[in-house]
């Protein structure tokens, strides 16, 4: 397992916090493909033990696992192999997860346009890269249900949720389309929340994490 503290020396990043009392977690951010290394720095920031997560055997003993944005697909082809897919679905059916969009269609029980496997866990529809392609992304501020404030929401050919389940609750909207949803132990965005400097989503996440470990 690799530590962020390494990754952020060598990028010259503001060196991570060890976990504090606050936040005594080990947060895994899956690193096969993507911006997992802005998830880790986000997560070292907000005081949390942060780890790379490559193989499946790195998924043991995790409080909560961080799916980054990037591209679906090639994630899929990653993690098809050594049934890593398989141990990332049961991991995930009780460990805490947050999702940001490529993150967010692997965990989703339905994706379109095309369709594609996933691991079926949070109740949702999603279509893929619904908002245009690379050229039409967007950094747009929304209100949502977070204390803190409207949230500046960067959109990267990003996945459009059409349809969520009686159990998801909806926190924030763009255009009357879900763009932060929760369910039980899951937080799915389909923006970027490691890519802007507010923490608040990085906050709620470890809030669901400390009230998941409390039972
Ligand atoms: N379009 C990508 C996909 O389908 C997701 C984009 C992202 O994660 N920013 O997987």
């Amino acid at each position: 397992m690799i530590t962020v503290e390494a990754l952020a020396t060598a990028e010259n990043a503001p060196a991570p916090r060890v976990p504090s009392d606050a936040n005594p977690f080990t947060i895994g951010v899956l690193a096969l493909q993507g911006d997992y290394e802005a998830h880790a720095r986000s997560f070292a920031r907000a005081a949390a033990r942060t780890v790379l997560v490559r193989k499946p055997e790195d998924l043991n003993g995790l409080d909560g696992l961080a799916m980054p944005g990037g591209e679906s697909t090639t994630m899929l082809k990653l993690l098809e192999r050594d049934g890593f897919l398989d141990a990332l679905g049961k991991s995930l059916s009780t460990t805490p997860c947050f999702a940001t969009c490529a993150g967010c269609i692997l965990l989703a029980n339905e994706v379109l346009r095309p369709a594609q496997r996933s691991l079926g866990l949070l109740d949702v529809t999603v279509e893929r890269n619904a908002y245009g392609r690379q050229i039409d992304s967007t950094i747009i501020t929304l209100e949502t249900k977070l204390p803190g404030g409207p949230l500046e929401m960067v959109f990267i050919r990003a996945p459009r949720i059409t349809r969520v389940g009686p159990s998801v609750e909806v926190l924030a909207r763009r255009d009357g389309s879900p763009t932060l949803v929760r369910q039980g132990h899951l937080l799915a965005a389909t923006f970027h929340p490691e890519m802007t400097s507010g923490h608040s989503v990085q906050h709620l996440f470890l809030d669901m994490v400390r009230r998941h470990k409390a039972g």
